[in-house]
């Protein structure tokens, strides 16, 4: 994880910084950590000093409450160890032009075409726009000259600043513009990180599995769509209600449950005629074509009232969504049997 130190955060001393750090790291992941034992590494010298010190600001009392919840050593790793987690908080250009990929550009400068073509126009002063310092090219930007990188090594640099935090497109742009130029480079930018590998992975992780669903699109009003259903046959109360019709609102999820003798047209369109009375009709209902919603009596029943009755595949439970969730219990239909099994 990262953060960026807000402005009173930035007051901090380093030490404060660093135990600050561990505080953050630890509320965001304090789940996994409350009531196990677990071994903090830290540069920070003096982390268990400044949590001991005997006149403590009112911060660090609150994170020294906070620390106590936990179960843990903290063990000094001194800075060479743990390059890791420090390159973080370095300069990430600084980590590009300190390597020896800038000795190699320098020598490929040589060979490359374009930058031939442009020292060339600066001898015969065609172009003052660059600049050359040491047999080197430079590019002349607002506040330092930036290298020109000849094309075989384009890529690698790119990769490097990419690779750093597996930026996108703009910010690598903005790292590899620090230090370097050279033609095209967004294009080859996106190219590069179109191609990375790492990032592919982590993309189709991320991406749509299954298709698109085709939901019903809801309109965005309450008591307009309702998703119903018949749960059941459920152990018989002693007044012989052994369903239950369901009704939600698609807009709201508002969930009527009522008792039935039965899964018949009649039942549902008693509890319908019930919603009715106090909330006037719904523009439709939406059902999964079970026996009672494909009666004659039922489509008469919407017909006359003028409420449009969609009946959605049998087999794909999914698209009857906001009713087979109210209905986790159902064991008997090998549609719900087959929806609450999927492990997804
Ligand atoms: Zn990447």
């Amino acid at each position: 994880m990262s953060k960026k130190t807000s402005i009173q955060e930035e007051k901090l001393c380093s030490y404060e910084l660093e135990v600050m750090a561990v505080i953050e790291a630890l509320k965001k992941i304090r789940n996994y950590l409350l009531g196990r034992k677990f071994r903090i590494q830290t540069d920070c010298a003096a982390f268990a000093k400044t949590l001991d010190k005997k006149e403590l600001t009112p911060k660090m009392a609150r994170w020294s409450i906070f620390l106590t919840d936990f179960d843990y050593e903290v063990v000094h790793r001194p800075v060479k160890q743990m390059q890791h987690v420090d390159a973080l908080s370095r300069h990430p250009v600084m980590l590009v032009t300190s390597d020896e990929l800038t000795y190699k550009i320098v020598n490929a400068q040589e060979s490359d075409e374009y930058i031939r073509t442009i020292k060339k126009l600066l001898q015969e002063g065609e172009t003052s726009e660059f600049i050359v310092s040491n047999k080197i090219l430079y590019k002349i930007s607002e506040d330092q000259e930036l290298l020109v990188v000849p094309e075989m090594m384009q890529v690698d640099v790119i990769k490097k600043a990419h690779s750093f935090g597996h930026f996108a497109a703009t910010k690598t742009e903005e790292l590899v513009k620090r230090d370097y130029y050279f033609p095209n480079m967004r294009r080859c930018i996106e190219n590069v990180i179109k191609n990375c590998v790492e990032c592919i992975l982590v993309n189709k992780k991320r991406g749509k599995g299954e298709g698109f669903l085709n939901p019903i699109p809801k309109e965005d009003l309450p008591l307009s769509t309702y998703h119903v259903d018949f749960i059941g046959p459920l152990p018989t109360t002693n007044k012989n209600y052994n369903h239950i019709f369901t009704v939600i609102d698609a807009f709201t999820k508002f969930t009527w449950l009522y008792p039935t003798k039965s899964i018949a047209a009649q039942e549902a369109i008693g509890r319908l005629k019930l919603q009715q009375k106090t909330f006037g009709n719904p523009s439709r209902v939406i059902n999964d074509k079970g026996g009672a919603f494909r009666s004659k009596e039922f489509e008469d029943y919407c017909a006359d009232q003028q409420i449009s009755n969609v009946q959605i595949t049998t087999g794909v439970p999914r698209g009857n969504g906001q009713v087979e969730r109210e209905n986790p219990w159902s064991t008997n239909s090998s549609i719900d049997q087959d929806v609450h099994r999927r492990p997804d």
